[in-house]
């Protein structure tokens, strides 16, 4: 194939023959430059290779579908001569190398007879003569051929889903031609990220949204609209960090033939004013008073006996989440084979 980093699948027609390890096989081209064939010459396939490619899209392309075209170099049987590699008056000749019977016996290092193809005729048992070459193939009996191919990538399609575009693989003669097959692959989204037909995203808001409330576009959509948000405060109610919230029909196409979509779930992150926002003692008197508040959450204790005075010294995420280096465990990647997890990361 001709087309950019395609690569050919499992190659065909190269089978062990019958007690041949593989390996062996490998050996026996590189020594003799001919192909194993098995017993009885039935080892290729009936079918040429299909091509097998990975498609990258963004999940927006995911998202509105798109229409892939592009130019495709594969070998076809040859037109001129149909694939026979010679002119049409050409009379070939017995392959003096096989006696025409297409195939040579051969000794293994094991002592062992096998018969492989003959490379001079290919297996064909027949040769033609230089001035009887297709002038077109030049006796090889396939040509180039450049074609413009094209595909959809359908909206909603998944990571890993096929598109295959039959009979485009290179061609042989006497056989059926393979597939192109592209296999769609989702890069990762800066701000989306895709769960099934959901998608999941971070809302960030500043504290004084949180307590305040706003309206505004909170996000844009990977079709790009706005999705605009009004929360009132005067509802009562607090926006928490960590929280979700669900946006019914705002995540990925669920399906090629319906316009249903799955649901967006935000994750809200609390922006906290910068370091020296607020340094007036009298404001921030009045923000104490106006938060004057009483945490749920700390249960009544009694006073401790002992107090002590501490330093909390700034650190940075990353400090944190380096935990190996303090010795700590690590939850990062949630895989648990049962092997020890030091070394998992090295
Ligand atoms: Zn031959
Ligand atoms: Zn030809």
């Amino acid at each position: 194939m001709g087309l950019d980093g395609l690569k050919n699948g499992p190659g065909a027609g190269f089978a062990g023959g019958e007690g041949v390890p593989v390996d062996l096989a490998d050996i026996m081209e590189q020594m003799f430059g001919v192909h194993l064939s098995s017993m009885g010459g039935g080892g290729t396939s009936r079918r040429t290779a299909d091509a097998v490619r990975v498609y990258e899209v963004t999940l927006e392309e995911l998202y509105v579908g798109k229409h892939v075209k592009f130019s495709s170099k594969r070998k076809v049987v040859c037109p001129t001569c149909k694939g026979t590699g010679g002119k049409p008056n050409a009379k070939p000749k017995k392959c003096p190398a096989c006696s025409g019977t297409g195939q040579k016996t051969m000794v293994d290092m094991f002592q062992r007879y096998m018969h492989v193809v003959c490379s001079d005729c290919k297996g064909t048992g027949e040769i033609l003569h230089a001035k009887d070459l297709c002038k077109k193939c030049k006796g090889t009996k396939l040509v180039e051929e450049k074609k413009t191919l094209e595909f959809w990538v359908e909206k909603g399609m998944r990571d890993g889903e096929k598109i295959v575009l039959k009979g485009e693989a290179d061609q042989e003669p006497g056989k059926e031609t393979g597939d192109v097959v592209f296999v769609i692959q989702a890069t990762d989204h800066p701000v989306f990220q895709r769960l099934g037909d959901d998608l999941k995203a971070k809302l960030h808001i500043t504290l004084q949204e949180a307590l305040c409330g706003f309206s505004r576009v909170i996000l844009t959509t990977l079709d790009g609209r706005g999705l605009s948000y009004t929360h009132d405060a005067k509802s009562g109610k607090v926006i928490r960090p960590g929280e979700f919230f669900k946006i019914p029909g705002e995540g990925m196409p669920a399906g090629k033939k319906s316009d249903a979509k799955g649901d967006l779930y935000v994750e809200v992150e609390i922006e906290f004013p910068e370091n020296g926002w607020m340094t007036d003692p009298k404001k921030i008197e009045e923000l104490r008073s106006l938060l004057s508040m009483k945490s749920s959450k700390e249960p009544e204790k009694k006073d401790p006996e002992i107090v002590d005075e501490v330093v909390m010294e700034e650190v940075s995420v990353s400090d944190v989440e380096d935990g190996h280096e303090h010795g700590w465990e690590t939850e990062s990647d949630g895989v648990s084979d049962g092997a020890p997890e030091q070394c998992a990361t090295q």
